[in-house]
């Protein structure tokens, strides 16, 4: 959600703030805009995308140059998409320049005050008051500008991260974060400020992650000084990025979604990496192992998380309720952080984002946190809020992840879940030996069985081309497939705009069984042992509405290839095992359907990858 790149140093600014921009296009956004101030500032800036800001700049009278810019894509919030409404915003007298991520909450009552104060509004955002309140601050108190940004913020409620720029000081960036990231690096005679660390990690891999409140300055000469709202000393260490620049790429894949798709083997590989050793027969993570006393006497979890994160804690669910037996429930964080929850010391919370930044799962760990539980977190991002906020947790290692349909996030989540329950289970003696070692050595088989899957992509493919023109599709699965089959109605409806529903397979006849027709593709996650017959009993029930049935089932199935129109088949495994691969053909099928019709499968409209707004 929302790009923030800034740049001072030898360089022309503007190449490297477009390419920043690019790098950040992965986020979602819906509008553009550059500052570059060469004597003069320059604002650029242009609804639609980081080409059609190109293009405008191109064609535009005055050229592009100056070694301090800034760039920034929009994700609307208060105000339609429109050039005007595009960031950067400038003060009355033209000096200042500001972009902005997130929301500020008070707009309105500082807005009104401004414009009592004779300031004109120019656009319809939040932002626009931020840098209007900075110049009437400044001007007040005869301020710096360093000390003008911090004295506007505390006038602030909300959620940001700014910078500013000032044609009064062409050798100085000001930036600033509250609840938003933004990431200061450090390179050779060039500095930058971003969302995140990929428009900076092809010129430096040195970075400093910003705390909230945190308000920092950065001179040309490379002096910084970084201070804090409520004067608290934050610990600034430079980081060194273990981040590659391939990494960032498509890697000869049409699309960042497909190359993710097809990394599955490798990335779940590493998100249990020493951790499993089935011969050795045990399941273990570092962040757990320290804290396992407190954690296995917990007579509750919860799992907090948005969006696809929210499916694999509900698969968390049945592994931990199954395997470690301690009672789980699972939270929307937006939900969870505005109904003043019941939580008790003696509760182990879970936090699940792959961005790490999601705002409303960070608020819901500071409510989990002032309650006193312990909170632990499961990320991707490494260095990110979540990541360091929590008590303790584990990353999951699937490498940066720019699609914005999650596909290896949601997979590696699985296994580090998978992981826990195990972990937990065997600790608390709740497993016996023998299934113990069996779910350890058939989770070593996944990331080959996922390799055996992916074979399976043209007779996938054809599946989509027989269902791409369908209106709306349901997708059904029982026990740990319950949760798959949300996510698989999730990746369809996010990026081909298909309506799709997730259903228990047994409910479908308390509603969705009237919307079955010709016209229906139902797909039905079948891969269940426990629950095979009832499962068949679903199927005949669509067919007998001719509804087309697209099953997923294991190689030994008899009775459902007979009867489902289409049929994957998948390697059998464990039932708490079987989401990691029964969700790999509905990754493909979404992914096929979206791209049959026309979709921007990595940029869905509308969509943020990392929301870092509420
Ligand atoms: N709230 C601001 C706006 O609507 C910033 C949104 C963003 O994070 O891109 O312009």
């Amino acid at each position: 959600m929302c790009g923030i790149v800034a740049y001072i140093g030898k360089k022309e600014a503007y190449p490297l703030i477009v390419d920043g921009l690019r790098k950040m296009e992965y986020r979602g956004y819906d509008s553009a805009g550059v500052a570059l101030l060469d004597q003069e500032l320059s604002i650029y800036k242009k609804k639609g995308k980081v080409q059609d800001l190109e293009n405008f700049v191109l064609n535009s009278k005055i050229k592009p140059t100056g070694t301090i810019g800034m760039g920034h894509t929009r994700w609307a919030t208060h105000g339609e998409p429109s050039d005007r409404n595009s960031h950067p915003h400038t003060s009355g007298n033209g000096d200042l320049a500001l972009i902005h991520n997130g929301i500020i909450e008070n707009y309105a009552t500082l807005k009104d005050a401004l414009i009592e104060l004779g300031h004109t509004f120019k656009s319809d955002t939040d932002t626009e008051v931020l840098v209007h309140l900075i110049e009437e601050i400044q001007k007040k108190y005869d301020l710096p500008i360093e000390e003008a940004v911090k004295k506007s913020l505390e006038k602030v409620v909300g959620a940001y991260a700014i910078v500013v720029m000032d044609k009064k000081n062409p050798d100085l960036i000001i930036g600033a974060r509250n609840s938003s990231p933004l990431v200061f690096g450090l390179g050779e005679d060039e500095f930058f400020l971003a969302s995140d660390a990929s428009p900076i990690i092809k010129y430096t891999n040195k970075v400093i992650y910003l705390e909230d409140e945190d308000v920092i300055s950065i001179h040309r000469n490379g002096e910084y000084k970084i201070s804090n709202l409520q004067n608290k000393t934050n610990n600034h260490q430079i980081k060194e990025l273990d981040l590659k620049l391939e990494e960032l790429e498509k890697g000869g894949f049409d699309h960042f979604m497909l190359k993710e798709i097809y990394q599955q083997p490798a990335t779940i590989e590493q998100s249990m990496k020493g951790r499993l050793n089935a011969s050795e027969g045990w399941a273990i993570l570092g962040g757990m192992s320290q804290h396992i006393n407190r954690i296995s006497k917990s007579k509750r979890i919860i799992m907090m998380a948005c969006g696809t994160s929210w499916h694999s804690a509900l698969i968390g669910e049945y592994l931990f309720e199954e395997i470690a037996r301690i009672p789980v429930e699972v939270e929307y964080a937006s939900e969870f952080r505005y109904r003043n929850p019941i939580i008790y010391e003696d509760d182990f919370i879970i936090a699940l984002s792959q961005s790490g930044e999601t705002a409303d799962t960070l608020a819901a760990i500071e409510i989990a946190k002032e309650k006193g539980a312990f909170v632990y977190g499961i990320v991707n991002v490494v260095g990110s809020s979540i990541a360091r906020i929590t008590d303790s947790g584990s990353y999951i290692h699937a490498g940066p992840e720019i699609g914005v349909a999650s596909t290896k996030a949601f997979t590696s989540q699985l296994s580090v879940i998978t992981l826990m329950a195990l972990y937990l289970g065997h600790e608390r003696g709740k497993i016996s030996e023998g299934y113990y070692r069996q779910l350890l050595n058939e989770l070593e088989t996944v990331p080959r069985k996922v390799e055996q899957i992916l074979k399976k992509n043209d007779h996938i493919k054809y599946i989509a081309s027989e269902i791409k023109n369908a209106s709306n599709a349901l997708y059904l699965g029982r026990g740990y497939n319950f949760p798959v089959a949300l996510e698989g109605a999730l990746k369809l409806k996010e990026i081909s705009y298909i309506h799709a529903e997730g259903y228990p397979a047994a409910e479908m006849k308390h509603g969705p069984i009237a919307l079955i027709d010709m016209y229906m593709p139902v797909v039905v996650i079948a891969t269940n042992k426990s629950a095979y017959e009832k499962i068949v009993s679903n199927i005949q029930e669509v067919k007998a509405r001719k509804g087309i049935v697209i099953a997923i089932i294991n190689e030994d199935d008899t009775m459902i290839r007979e009867i489902a129109d289409f049929f994957i088949e998948i390697p059998a495994i464990a039932e708490p095992l079987s989401p990691l691969l029964s969700v790999i053909p509905l990754q493909l099928l979404s992914y096929h359907i979206a791209l049959m019709r026309g979709c921007n499968v990595d940029q869905p409209r509308n969509l943020a990858k990392s929301v870092t707004v509420e």
